[in-house]
């Protein structure tokens, strides 16, 4: 019986390398070290390294392009990793926790709680009274969230810092994840949140304003624009219905980087020149306040590069895989779990053999997958890469943002990769 010759399978195409990464002698090099000396130095795979070089021109280009006057928070929940805190703190003018476990990380690092803001629906007693006590910014969530700061504020004698989040009744279009706009657990409906504003104030609580984040991955500008100035003029009108100026404004962020083939990044310029324009000219309300931005995958995620080793090259049914000893444990994203809907590869190279292969020569059609028993672990399908074996190492950019910390890295009892700063 002779079978029939399958149709080749169509390759799918990987996602665009972040600009800044070089070749030192073939192979991908990150701060200026090759993959292999980078393997060698952690002394062993899955390796997660972040590159501060990456972290500071991302930084220095975003500062560029904005306006002055406009603070930029990290959101911590993007890369906890202690050094990365650590580099990040002269970098940025505030730090975005999402629970006490972030505040004890952004304290350990050194961070002045002063600098920080919490938001996150679900906070806990004891995460409120932490924060509290070490004097950071609370973003309520709810009329009952408030409350209950007021009753821990005064048992223990601090004057509690109370922003309010807000859910608006827009979003922002085009975001990976929505998080405004209809019903929704996250911040106080716009028209529930004067009511809430002047019982802050009335209980005698700092009143820090108003943090309006609609939501995130983001890549087209004009949406950015627009939402923008949505949240400005929402901000303008809530201030004048609480009958206070707005002593500060977090804008959210959203910024999204480019992780698929035919992803464009965002505009800088043209969202920082829109800004600049809308500053120029704000309302009393928001003249003199302090104005904010929070990103999280848009300082750190193209600046790390997951590295895991070949552990096994098989052959199935005429494809070929290569099996390594990392995967959706530590990279839930990549593999597509981690709020996708249809699967696409981030980018992915040889690492070892890192060189510009555009044209396709050389090139066999390959499935990267992870080391779990599960069909879910893949790191890119039907993809094109240079001949790879075991031993060869593994390259998943756009790293640096929820990989680490979202992945489920107890999962089959695998454990954590190794991360380094560089
Ligand atoms: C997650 C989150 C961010 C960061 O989102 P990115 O897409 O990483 O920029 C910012 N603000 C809030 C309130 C968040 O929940």
């Amino acid at each position: 019986m002779s079978a029939a010759k399958k149709p080749r399978r169509k390759d799918k195409p990987l996602g665009p390398i972040p600009a800044g990464f070089e070749a030192i002698g073939g192979e991908l090099a990150i701060g200026g070290k090759t993959a292999s000396a980078l393997v060698t130095e952690a002394g062993r795979t899955p390796l997660f390294v972040y590159s501060k070089a990456q972290l500071d021109n991302r930084i220095a280009e975003l500062r560029a392009a904005m306006p002055a006057r406009l603070g930029i928070n990290y959101a911590v929940k993007a890369n906890p990793f202690a050094p990365v805190l650590k580099h990040m703190a002269p970098l940025v003018d505030g730090f975005d926790i999402a629970s006490a476990g972030e505040l004890a990380m952004v304290e350990a690092a050194g961070l002045d709680p002063a600098r920080v803001s919490f938001a996150g629906p679900g906070k806990r007693d004891d995460e409120l009274e932490a924060a509290v006590r070490a004097g950071v910014t609370l973003n309520c969530e709810s009329e009952g969230e408030a409350r209950r700061t007021f009753a821990i504020a005064e048992r223990i004698g601090v004057v509690p810092k109370m922003a309010i989040r807000v859910n608006p009744e827009f979003e922002l279009r085009g975001s990976g994840m929505k998080m405004g706009g209809g019903a929704k657990p996250f911040g106080l409906d716009t028209d529930r949140v004067p009511a809430l504003a002047k019982e802050i104030i009335a209980a005698g609580a700092e009143y820090r304003g108003l943090h309006i984040f609609t939501g995130s991955q983001a890549l087209d500008s004009e949406a950015l624009i627009e939402t923008q100035g949505n949240v400005l003029n929402l901000a303008d009108k809530l201030s004048g219905e609480i009958g206070v100026n707005c002593p500060k404004l977090n804008m959210g962020g959203g910024f999204g980087i480019p992780y698929f083939s035919g992803d464009e990044p965002v505009d800088l310029e043209r969202i920082g020149a829109a800004l600049e324009q809308r500053f120029a000219c704000l309302p009393e309300s928001l003249n003199e306040t302090d104005l904010c931005i929070e990103l999280g995958r848009f300082l750190v995620g193209e600046s790390g590069v997951y590295l895991t080793k070949i552990v096994d090259r098989k052959i199935s049914h005429d494809a070929v895989y290569l099996i390594t000893d990392g995967g959706l444990h530590h990279q839930l994203a990549a593999s597509g779990n981690f709020g996708t809907v249809v699967r696409r590869n981030y980018p992915v190279a040889v690492a070892n053999h890192f060189v510009n292969h555009a044209g396709g020569d050389g090139l066999e059609e390959v499935n990267v997958v992870g080391c779990l028993c599960t069909p879910l672990d893949r790191l890119a399908d039907k993809a094109l890469l240079p001949h790879a074996d075991v031993g060869d190492i593994i390259a998943v950019f756009c790293a640096g943002a929820y990989g680490a910390s979202a992945s489920p890295a107890s999962f089959l009892g695998q454990g954590p990769a190794a991360e380094t700063l560089t």
